[in-house]
């Protein structure tokens, strides 16, 4: 061990390596930049812990880590090359993350736009997934525990497990974990807790990444500890539009009492996690088997089923241009995905409805027209006349949304009508006119669905993004 004069601690040696910049340190621990003494000079990160310094919970929670650590191998989880020891120190190699943590990345930039916190919430939710089907919980997340790739393309990494724990270890409050900012309400005021304290921690993480502060921010401890302990549900603030699905998951993640707060499941399958859809090796097989099907139908004639299929296909196409690192490739996809767009775009505009029925003139007078004349002293066929004819207005006008539900409207009120009306010319006046209405707004329906599905503009824009996104990698987190 290298004690320098004043007893001020000097960088560890570590066999194999040199080390160099300090890049962090902890409860238990300081962490190192260093190279491999060898031709390729790998750059690693190294988390250099005084032995000396450990205590019997400490000595536990650097087992877990490296139990943990060296166990899980996952995209979003930072790697543990190697461990190694000498008489003073424990050294955990791991791959170096040169975009440093996300409350650095945070300090710089504030707040960052909700799609780019989308991205890194997939990227934690999809470690969380992985961790939670072995039960492992975290039991510290929080920005300076979740590091970052690089900054030029910034992936979310996972580290510092010195807290987590399996999850069926009882926990009691004896070893308070974590920090207070982040931590759930339950861990300061009950005794038990489980791994939910996980899920408190994201919605801090995810609130402080789009408001630029956690929602407990605060002065002084006793005005923290007040606020950990208020009843108050946490106000998410109005000054910055989130989406609704965004708002909803932040609301459900911050709920004080644990058995109120969202579950895991609940959680990983939320739409606006959406792993589903997140940039991944998976995406474009997907892509390409759901735009094969979409192909067969358009070629049957099933332009419904295709226009649908190659709209689910290009919820796939999107992430998976973004995971696509070659840069031919890239643009090679991106092109096939154009003309996939067009072809849906194609199919939707042929569902247009034909031209409305023409309004009624004296000339010529409608069929309504003339029921209308055998309606009188019928006010219920008059009332539903009436109806009829605000759909064949908003029709006309191709508002097609308002047009349906009045034609539904009307079919409601008709149908009875039409099935105590005795046979009379009335009656098959009616009958065709019911039919006429049926046919009309099954016509709209299928419009209304086709365009429903996710327009043309929507997808181009976030395509765009993506584009951006890895051309000028820094694009989307500086937007
Ligand atoms: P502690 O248990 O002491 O909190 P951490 O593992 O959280 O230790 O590391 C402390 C800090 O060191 C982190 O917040 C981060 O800034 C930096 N750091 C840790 N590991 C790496 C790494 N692999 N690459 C880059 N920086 C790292
Ligand atoms: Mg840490």
């Amino acid at each position: 061990m290298a004690l320098a004069a004043g007893g001020l601690l000097t960088v560890p040696t570590l066999k194999g390596f040199i080390l160099t910049d300090k890049l962090g340190s902890g409860t238990y621990a300081t962490v190192y930049k260093g190279f491999r003494k060898v031709a390729h000079r790998e750059v690693v990160a190294v988390k250099c812990v005084l032995k000396k310094s450990l205590s019997k919970s400490s000595t536990e929670n650097l087992l877990t880590e490296i139990e943990i650590l060296k166990k899980v191998k996952h995209d979003h989880i930072v790697n543990l090359i190697d461990f190694q020891w000498d008489g003073h120190y424990i050294y955990l190699i791991m791959d170096y993350c040169s975009g440093g943590d996300l409350s650095k990345f945070l300090a710089t930039k504030r707040a960052l736009p909700e799609r780019v916190v989308r991205r890194f919430l997939q990227q934690l939710a999809s470690a969380l997934q992985f961790l939670h089907y072995q039960n492992i919980s975290h039991m510290d997340l929080k920005p300076q525990n979740l590091l970052l790739s690089n900054s030029y393309d910034p992936v979310l990494k996972v580290a510092d497990f010195g807290f987590a724990q399996y999850v069926e270890i009882e926990i009691n409050s004896e070893s308070l974990r974590g920090s207070p900012l982040y931590m759930a309400p339950e861990i300061i005021i009950n005794a038990t807790y489980d791994a939910k304290v996980d899920l408190w921690s994201v919605g801090v993480i995810l609130f402080e990444c789009l408001f630029g502060k956690a929602p407990f921010a605060s002065k002084t401890f006793s005005e923290l500890a007040d606020k950990i302990k208020s009843n108050e549900p946490i106000k998410i603030p109005s000054s910055i539009r989130i989406s609704d699905q965004c708002h909803d998951l932040m609301f459900r993640l911050l709920q004080r009492d644990p058995k109120q707060r969202i579950s895991f499941e609940e959680f990983f399958d939320h739409k606006f996690v959406d792993l589903e859809h997140m940039p991944s090796p998976q995406c474009i097989e997907r892509a390409k088997k759901i735009v094969t099907e979409a192909a067969q139908k358009d070629i049957e004639g099933d332009y419904k089923s295709a226009a649908s299929l190659y709209c689910q296909a290009l919820e796939y196409f999107l992430p998976a241009i973004h995971y696509e690192k070659n840069r031919t490739k890239k643009e090679a996809l991106r092109s096939k995905v154009r003309e996939y767009m067009q072809r849906a775009e194609e199919l939707k505009q042929s569902f247009k409805p034909s031209a409305a029925h023409p309004p009624s003139t004296p000339e010529a007078p409608s069929t309504t027209f003339i029921l209308d004349g055998l309606a009188n002293g019928y006010p219920e066929l008059k009332a539903a006349l009436h109806t009829t004819c605000q759909a064949e207005t908003f029709d006309e006008q191709e508002r097609y949304e308002e047009a349906f539900s009045k034609y539904e409207e009307a079919l409601g009120q008709l149908l009875p009508i039409l099935q105590s009306e005795p046979k009379s010319h009335r009656r098959e006046l009616l009958q065709s006119e019911v039919l006429r209405f049926m046919s009309r707004a099954e016509e709209i329906k299928n419009y209304l669905e086709m365009n429903r599905l996710p327009s043309r503009q929507d997808s181009l824009n976030q395509s765009v993004m993506v584009t951006n996104d890895s051309e000028n990698a820094t694009w989307c987190v500086i937007q």
